[in-house]
């Protein structure tokens, strides 16, 4: 389970209107790409989603539920923040358990949880090290392992990948993309990097100033972009 359908959903921030009523069915499954220009309103829309922040207007439903006012915990959704998010004085075994102790998860059911969530993501022999005494792209995976031990219905990731050098960040591109097809769990995916949508996404939905202008696969977009904004941003002849 993991479909998401928004409904004429708006946001304010005070007076200041950033998603302009919008909407959008995201499939159980699927790995759809949020993209645009900076202030676009992607992180904004990604955070009504988790329940961050809240809905001026419109609904959210997860599963054909209604959850506009559902409390982040309760969504079943899980947000990877950038690997700066980590804890710098626990252990990697401790940052990816904190989700879990916090939901009195019993310690021998945590202890599989790590130990399959170390093997999926390669972090095995590095349980006892602090984020510190890791590469970027360990720390990035300790920050996806954060959120795969809580069996979320969707992975919602912002900007992952952009604290990472450039080689680094193929890397880590090809590793999300089979953690998609390993695990089957719908993922959001925000980023600014064209190269990023064309490549990771089933669908890329394509913002600007708070709406969608189009949403489509990689191949629809750049063989039928609706108007020149779309067709500059990913890179199509039109
Ligand atoms: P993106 O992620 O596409 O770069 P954001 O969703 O972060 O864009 O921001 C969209 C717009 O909303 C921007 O104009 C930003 O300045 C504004 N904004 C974001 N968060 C807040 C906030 N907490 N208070 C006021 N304005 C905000
Ligand atoms: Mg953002």
């Amino acid at each position: 389970m993991g479909s998401i359908t928004l409904k004429q959903v708006t946001k304010n921030f005070d007076d200041v209107n950033v998603i302009k009523p919008l909407d959008l069915e995201i499939k159980d499954g699927e790995f759809i790409v949020f993209v645009g220009p900076s202030g676009c309103g992607k992180s904004t829309l990604l955070r009504m989603i988790a329940g961050l922040e809240d809905t001026t207007s419109g609904n959210i439903e997860i599963d054909g539920q209604n959850a506009t006012h559902t409390p982040p915990a309760k969504r079943g959704l899980a947000m990877v923040f950038q690997s700066y998010a980590l804890y710098p004085h626990m252990s990697v075994r401790n940052n990816i358990a904190f989700p879990l102790k916090r939901a009195k998860v019993s310690a021998a059911e945590i202890e599989t949880k790590i130990a399959n969530a170390a093997k999926i993501l390669n972090l095995t022999d590095y349980l006892d090290r602090k984020p510190g005494q890791l590469s970027g792209g360990q720390r990035q995976r300790v920050a996806i392992g954060r959120a795969i031990v809580r069996q979320p219905s969707a992975f919602l990731f912002d900007e992952p990948l952009s604290n990472l050098d450039a080689s680094l960040r193929v890397n880590m591109r090809l590793e999300i993309s089979e953690l998609h097809k390993s695990l089957a769990t719908t993922m959001i995916y925000v980023t600014h990097d064209q190269v990023e949508a064309m490549t990771m996404a089933d669908r890329i939905a394509v913002f600007n100033g708070g709406i969608i202008e189009q949403v489509g696969t990689p191949l629809e977009l750049y063989q039928h972009p609706v108007n020149k904004f779309v067709a500059g941003f990913i890179g199509s002849p039109k």
